[in-house]
């Protein structure tokens, strides 16, 4: 395996960062994909971990460094994992707990209005205090009513994408259905119209 991911270099398709989990802390679980595979790690430089805080609309007025993209992937997978045995009702791992309580306590970026009532975020330590903003959100959602929506894409484990089911109902089962949802309908109408269909050039599908 680990061969194959030596060799494997992602599309910038799936490089890109995915906003469709309808909360911030997921979002940012978002930035490694295809998680029961090989792995897509999206925050490859620190200057990706400007352009997603700028997506995300935390942009920070200084650079990231390689100990902060360090810190934002630990991070990261600390709301992953947290976010995940929420979901599934497995018992949370203190480590964990005790890493994401202490970036909750870390001074987070401020929202500062100016002259023109724009937002500005503001902290004296921009990066970090962006990702404490993160993690004070991921703590709302983990404790909060929200935690009951935590989905993960039904086509797990091509797709590894956590996300909040908001839908009305509570009917929504995959991350973006203009992705996952149309592979699996796709993938269903070549099962339905049977194996005699197969030498019509049916692709095997590899879903990320
Ligand atoms: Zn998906």
């Amino acid at each position: 395996m680990s061969e194959a991911v030596k060799s494997y270099e992602p599309s910038a398709d799936e490089l890109s960062f995915r906003f469709v989990s309808g909360h911030r802390a997921l979002d940012f679980a978002a930035t490694c994909g295809d998680r029961y595979r090989a792995g897509i790690e999206r925050l490859r430089q620190p200057a990706d971990l400007d352009r997603w805080l700028r997506a995300a609309g935390i942009s920070a007025a200084t650079r990231a460094s390689v100990k902060h993209l360090d810190d934002a992937r630990q991070l990261r997978e600390v709301i992953y994992r947290l976010a995940r045995a929420a979901l599934y009702n497995e018992a949370v791992d203190t480590v964990d707990l005790d890493a994401l309580n202490a970036w909750a306590r870390t001074p987070r970026l401020a929202p500062q209005l100016d002259k023109r009532l724009r937002r500005e975020w503001v902290s004296s330590q921009p990066i970090r205090g962006a990702l404490g903003l993160i993690a004070c959100e991921a703590v709302e959602l983990l404790s909060g009513p929200k935690r009951q929506l935590i989905r993960e894409c039904t086509a797990a484990p091509a797709c590894s994408m956590l996300y909040l089911d908001r839908s009305r109902g509570r009917r929504r089962r995959w991350c973006q259905m203009e992705r996952c949802g149309s592979r699996a309908k796709m993938a269903e109408y070549r099962k339905r119209l049977g194996p005699s269909t197969d030498r019509a050039g049916v692709e095997t599908t590899r879903t990320q």
